[in-house]
């Protein structure tokens, strides 16, 4: 039987989620022609759906819009993309998180200064696309400590090292001091957002102390992905869940059933869905489980 459910310090919207969200409502609530929102706002199905609902439109190609505002997602996009949206006469509102940016910006002044950037990440992550895109001759993209071998020497070359905002920290770090080893000159770039650091923290903090943890987020998040990763290689059971409705209630029955539980969520997960686990989960106990904030582990 559920005894104790446990929810993590730090879950759920960070403030580059926040501010796409608040910029799209904005810009829904004042305009008088088409809103169209480029890509996902934020890796949510559930906020995308509410969007939907609300009348924005959603294309995931620029050649699908051809007229009204446009809104670029949270996750950024390459500066061709603005360029071409501009030239096509559409109105461009820009809900990119001021933490992309920040890679951007790095990386041009990078480049300026004739240097080539290995970025650490997931090649089909829009947050990458957009990065690439700022420097494609430049950028040479790597998602796992292995590939490296791969890489030439480059002798010469001045080489920098940038990160995907929510790559999991153990895996950039492990990246960063092999990539020290092969490149000694190479610089060093901590471009792993703050929201990251703290939801993976809390999970690292909460996982000796439960049984299993539950990271409410959408297969497309990979933030929320990453916290059920690392959830699942320290406490042995992270699961990934877009809603209440995944949970499965054999997960707490038997003699084996799941004492104590966990919860985090992604950066992009609305509140509402982590109140539903959680009611579904006190439910499940009949009433009776203890539900506490991770502070107050002894
Ligand atoms: S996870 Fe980090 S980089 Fe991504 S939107 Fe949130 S604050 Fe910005």
């Amino acid at each position: 039987m559920l005894k104790k459910i446990i929810i993590a310090r730090n879950y759920g919207f960070c403030m580059g989620v926040k501010r796409a969200i608040k910029i799209a409502e904005e810009t829904s609530a004042s305009a008088t022609e088409r809103v169209t929102i480029l890509n996902e706002i934020v890796h949510n199905e559930a906020v995308v759906e509410r969007f939907r609902k609300e009348g924005l439109g959603q294309a995931l190609n620029l050649d699908d819009v051809t007229d009204g505002t446009l809104i670029i997602s949270a996750h950024g996009v390459a500066p061709d993309i603005i360029e071409k949206a501009e030239a096509k006469g559409l109105n461009v509102i820009n809900a990119t998180c001021p933490l992309v940016t920040r890679i951007y910006d790095i990386i041009r002044r990078l480049v300026a200064n004739d240097y080539y950037v290995i970025h650490f990440g997931d090649p089909n992550h829009d947050e990458t696309r957009g990065v690439v895109g700022h420097a494609a001759d430049r950028i040479t993209v790597v998602s796992s400590s292995p590939a490296l071998d791969e890489l030439p020497a480059w002798p010469g070359r001045n080489l920098a090292l940038t990160t995907q905002t929510t790559s999991s920290m153990k895996e950039a770090l492990e990246f960063r001091d092999l990539a020290l080893k092969k490149w000694p000159d190479l610089e060093v770039f901590d471009t792993i957002c703050n929201a990251t650091n703290r939801l993976q923290s809390a999970v690292v903090d909460l996982a000796p102390h439960v049984d299993m943890i539950l990271v409410v987020g959408s297969t497309t998040s990979a933030n929320s992905k990453r916290l059920a990763s690392i959830a699942n290689a320290l406490c042995g059971r992270g699961i990934l869940i877009g809603s209440a409705v995944e949970i499965d209630e054999r997960w707490f029955t038997g003699a084996d059933g799941i004492r104590t539980v966990g919860i985090s969520a992604g950066a992009s997960t609305p509140e509402f869905l982590v109140e539903a686990v959680i009611k579904c989960l006190v439910d499940i106990s009949g009433g009776t489980a203890e539900v506490v904030q991770q502070e107050r582990i002894q």
